[in-house]
């Protein structure tokens, strides 16, 4: 998603978006509490910086509120924690066992967390994420096939990375694509969705209406989609400018 651009402010980073809007839009999103502008396209970056100086305190009370909550939901890996694997909800069973650490789906509803007696929450949750890496590189890789041929492009590599405010991020030059470790908890549906949008940049490199018509063509449903993804934003407000 390569027309967007990086403030700072302070300590405070910002992701600003330029779209075809009328005012500026303020999000603080869960869960890290990052900062996202949607800014009117002509708006110059000095009259945003402004803006979001005088919003600050209410940027900095919203990042204290996720803080908050994050504190509560903080995962230790242990027996009876919920975590999400594509889309949906499992309960984590602990299981130590002096063998190669693994984790495997049980039942319906259950994800198994094998590691070593005295393993630490260090351990158990890089064994966790190596796990969410490999299924999601897994599923990822069939639909990179799919959609290159559906398309008709041709990514020249592609990669996963655990990454701050975006889900996806084409280099439009290079014909590069990443992929975010955090869509391993989101459907496979809304995975295909940043495909298809990463792989569409190879050819047209801005948000254009050439971009959209592009889009809606291989994927019709694809608002749906975003909204899917993005529907944990919980704090915002719109202000004129
Ligand atoms: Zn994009």
């Amino acid at each position: 998603m390569n027309t967007n651009s990086y403030l700072q402010l302070g300590t405070v980073e910002a992701l600003v978006v330029r779209k075809p809007v009328k005012n500026l839009h303020l999000s603080v999103l869960p869960p890290n509490g990052w900062v996202r502008v949607t800014a009117p396209e002509s708006m110059k970056d000095d009259a945003i910086r402004t803006l979001l100086a005088l919003r600050l305190p209410w940027i900095k009370k919203q990042q204290v509120k996720f803080a908050c909550q994050e504190r509560q939901t903080q995962r230790d890996y242990l027996t009876g924690e919920s975590h999400y694997f594509f889309g949906k909800q499992y309960r984590l069973k602990l299981v130590y066992k002096d063998e190669v650490p693994a984790v495997f789906l049980k039942g319906k509803n259950k994800i198994v967390l094998q590691v070593r007696p005295g393993s630490s929450v260090a351990k158990r949750q890089q064994v966790m994420v190596d796990w969410y890496r490999k299924a999601l590189h897994k599923v990822v890789a069939d639909l990179m096939v799919k959609w290159q041929k559906k398309i008709g492009v041709e990514a020249k590599c592609w990669g996963i990375k655990q990454m701050k405010t975006r889900w996806g991020t084409c280099n439009h030059k290079q014909a590069r694509i990443l992929i975010n470790l955090e869509l391993a908890k989101k459907p496979i549906a809304c995975i295909e969705y940043v495909i298809v949008h990463e792989l569409i940049h190879i050819v047209e490199k801005n948000h254009n209406d050439n971009f959209t018509a592009l889009l809606t063509g291989h994927m019709p449903k694809w608002k749906s989609l975003k909204e899917e993804l993005n529907r944990f934003i919980l704090s915002h407000e719109e202000w004129k400018h």
